[in-house]
């Protein structure tokens, strides 16, 4: 990343429109628990959920954090639906120094090196199991194949080494990027509404922000942007990342951001919570018995 590039990104970074300021940042996660309340937790058999984003560009009306924002809002619902089943959970804090392999050319998109990014996963994992905890959930908000496949091979190897690591993992990604094994836990997520490729940035995630976070949307941009619709083929020029992904979507995104909507966007992060729980439930019913593959 040149320093133009970076500079631009520091300042992105350090100018959100503001909310909740420091408070957010570990809101509801172990972060705000002393040690004594973790061991606690652990002793008690809880299990750990950790969202794993990216910091990544989400054109020009939503912020870099979005791939952080939306998992993690989505399992503060799953945790609390657990709560209800009598199930104890502790959420780690977000991690959002993730792989930007398609867009890693725009500012704002820090790209990690997956070994980097994965060595520190497995030693998060083995500080969990040092604490005394047995399960781990894993969940990403960053469809990036490589970011994903990062996430996949940190998680398949922490299992190996003894703590219970599992990956939730939506069947569409699970699918395209051939994830399979007893780590792979697949969830069916409810279809989305976009009529055409809705991958990044467009109706789909603008849609989560405005109900999970509406003060950070520029919705008086999102309203002006045109759609931007990529066929197959561009689409899988689009992946291949780098500048060419940077040439083909210039602004950023694809997909119809200007057709998001709080309401339609509340009701699939709903359906996706209760899809997340129940897959997670039934994994956990599972535990002892051979995992299908
Ligand atoms: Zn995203």
């Amino acid at each position: 990343m040149s320093f133009h590039a970076l500079l631009a990104a520091t300042v992105a970074l350090a100018s959100p429109a503001p909310s909740e300021p420091a408070a957010a940042l570990f809101a509801g996660t172990a972060g705000e628990l002393s040690h004594v309340e973790l061991s606690a937790a652990a002793q008690r058999g809880a299990v750990v959920l950790w969202a794993l984003g990216a910091l990544e560009q989400h054109g020009p009306h939503l912020p870099l954090a979005t791939d952080v924002y939306i998992p993690q809002a989505q399992l503060a619902g799953v945790a609390g639906r657990l709560r209800q089943q009598g199930i104890e959970s502790v959420t780690l804090p977000p991690y959002f120094w993730g792989v930007n392999h398609v867009t890693g050319a725009f500012p704002g998109s820090i790209n990690i090196r997956p070994e980097i990014m994965a060595g520190l996963m497995e030693d998060v994992f083995a500080s969990l199991e040092a604490a005394g905890f047995r399960e781990v959930y894993c969940l990403t908000g960053h469809w990036d194949a490589a970011h994903v496949r990062t996430i996949s091979e940190a998680v398949r190897r922490a299992d190996a080494a003894g703590l219970r690591v599992r990956f939730l993992a939506p069947t569409v990604l699970a699918d395209r990027l051939g994830l399979t094994g007893p780590t792979i836990v697949r969830v069916e997520l409810p279809t989305k509404s976009p009529a055409f490729p809705d991958l990044h940035a467009g109706e789909d995630e603008t849609s989560a922000m405005l109900a999970i976070r509406p003060e950070t949307v520029r919705t008086d941009i999102a309203r002006r942007l045109p759609p931007a619709e990529l066929d197959p083929e561009r689409l899988a020029r689009w992946r291949t990342g780098g500048e060419e992904a940077r040439r083909i979507t210039p602004d950023g995104y694809v997909g119809d951001p200007a057709r998001a909507d709080a309401r339609r966007g509340r009701e699939r992060h709903e359906a996706i919570v209760e899809a997340l729980t129940r897959a997670l439930t039934e994994s956990r019913a599972g535990r002892g018995s051979t995992p299908r593959p």
